[in-house]
């Protein structure tokens, strides 16, 4: 259908004086004794365009003035009756589809509770209009971060046989129905389709490191499927995952590359987004915009995990869990550091090895790894990163010790026999990313259709 967007009768100064045609739904009607105002969302701009009806000379089918309906509109631009911008004066409106009284979205604010139910409409309100056209924009963002840093997109398996983080949140991939006649359950995934038990990736890592390690900066940027069984307002079945993999590359160059990617996305949020922002501060989370101003122009803090410990075991008797050197860091532990502590974004770095995976680069001190979560406030872990390890014989060593299946790493190990490099990256979970950027507290509500335990609507 030959219409213009949105977007642009709005915003394009030049098209005043000129006939244009737009389509889009009702997002509402009024009326008085000679005019009618009906507001349009085509979803190319948070902002509504205004059709202006002259009710003495055009009659406005009763259809077309119901929440919802969609409309194809002829007229003329003219400058906005109220504030910046066009309005359409309206010459001609068509029904293209009616939208009767029982539409779920009305115009009194709903719950996102409420709107969870109904996945598939969700997206005509304002807020989940904000947060997909924020969600775009970071996504755009992320491959022209990459791109000018000359970094390569590669696309990792989602199908695989290794079990990156080794913690059994695998999903697995099946084509067979369980038969009770295998004796094991190897012979059961013999006969299976590949013929050893698979599952779908938690993380392109392994195979990020395989390309780094000859391509020399790499990123991935796909979904990844977890079988968390944690039900979190920040856990996802199924999540979008940024992953770099730099070669020649020390934990202290993973921190800088993790730094410019956010502070890149935040600013390219902050200009392209402006409306949606404006939005987000007023009804979500208020601040938001100097929030996101001031982390985008200053730096982030740096911390042990030694060094947060001491600072969060003074205060154990504000903790569900209290904390001791050696135990992993909850959700409340994170918090309290990046909200109460700092004040801002900080990276841990150097955890104890036995809470973090084989791979990362073993510390001269024999207990840490140099590895490093950056934490948000609001969020908690929104990175999770490290320097891999490099030298073959204490990679090894630490997989043994995990009791794991070495035949199954005989590729990985290959990397540490074949020009072995420092190299390191991070993950960075993509919905993490625009609830931070949004203040939205709930990750199903940054996703078209979230999967998490027992849903998948
Ligand atoms: P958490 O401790 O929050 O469960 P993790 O340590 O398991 O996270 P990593 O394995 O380090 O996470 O993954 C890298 C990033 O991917 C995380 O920092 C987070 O942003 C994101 N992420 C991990 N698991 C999920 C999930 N289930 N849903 C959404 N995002 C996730
Ligand atoms: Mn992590």
């Amino acid at each position: 259908m030959k219409h213009e967007d949105i977007k642009k009768v709005l915003s394009d100064a030049d098209m005043v004086g000129s006939k244009s045609v737009v389509c889009g739904w009702v997002r509402s009607f009024r009326e008085s004794a000679n005019v009618a105002f009906l507001d349009l969302s085509d979803g190319s701009s948070f902002q509504k365009l205004q059709v202006v009806v002259d009710r003495n000379h055009l009659l406005v089918p009763p259809a077309c003035t119901k929440l919802g309906a969609a409309v194809r509109v002829e007229g003329r631009v003219v400058p906005a009756y109220r504030g910046e911008g066009n309005d359409l004066d309206a010459e001609n409106i068509e029904l293209l589809g009616e939208c009767p009284p029982d539409y779920p979205i009305q115009k009194k604010r709903t719950t996102l509770e409420f709107l969870r139910g109904i996945p598939h409409l969700r997206l005509r309100t304002n807020t989940f209009q904000a947060v997909f056209r924020v969600r775009s924009v970071a996504a755009q963002a992320i491959h022209r971060f990459f791109h000018m840093h000359g970094f390569y997109y590669i696309n990792t398996p989602l199908i695989t046989a290794s079990d990156c983080e080794g913690a059994g949140e695998m999903f697995r991939v099946t084509t067979q129905p369980w038969n009770a006649q295998y004796k094991s359950e190897e012979e059961y995934f013999k006969n299976d389709f590949f013929g050893v038990k698979a599952g779908l990736s938690v993380s392109g890592q392994l195979e990020g490191e395989v390309a780094a390690t000859a391509l020399g900066k790499i990123y991935t940027f796909g979904p990844s499927f977890r079988a968390e069984n944690s039900n979190t307002t920040r856990h996802l079945a199924e999540f979008w995952h940024i992953e770099p993999e730099v070669a020649f590359a020390q934990l202290p160059d993973v921190i800088r590359l993790a730094e410019s990617l956010l502070k890149y996305l935040i600013r390219a949020v902050l200009r392209e987004c402006k409306d949606e922002l404006k939005f987000f501060d007023t009804f979500v989370e208020k601040g938001l915009i100097e929030k996101l101003t001031h982390v985008a122009t200053s730096k982030f803090a740096v911390c042990t995990y030694t060094d947060a410990v001491s600072i969060l075991e003074k205060e154990n008797s504000r903790f569900e869990f209290p904390v001791h050197w050696g135990s992993d860091l909850q959700s409340e532990h994170e918090k309290y550091l990046t909200e109460v502590v700092f004040g801002r974004p900080v990276f841990v770095t150097d955890y104890p090895k036995e809470i973090k995976s084989f791979y990362m680069k073993q510390n001269a001190d024999g207990k840490t790894v140099a590895a490093t979560d950056l934490l948000v406030p609001g969020i908690g872990e929104i990175i999770g990163g490290s320097e891999r390890e490099a030298d073959l014989g204490k990679l090894v060593a630490a997989m043994e010790a995990r009791g794991m299946d070495m035949a199954a790493y005989r590729q990985y190990l290959d990397l540490r026999r074949f020009g072995s490099v420092p190299h390191g990256g991070f993950g960075l979970g993509f919905e993490r990313f625009v609830m931070y950027c949004t203040g939205v507290e709930n990750i199903r509500d940054v996703t078209l259709f979230p999967r998490s335990v027992k849903n998948i609507m």
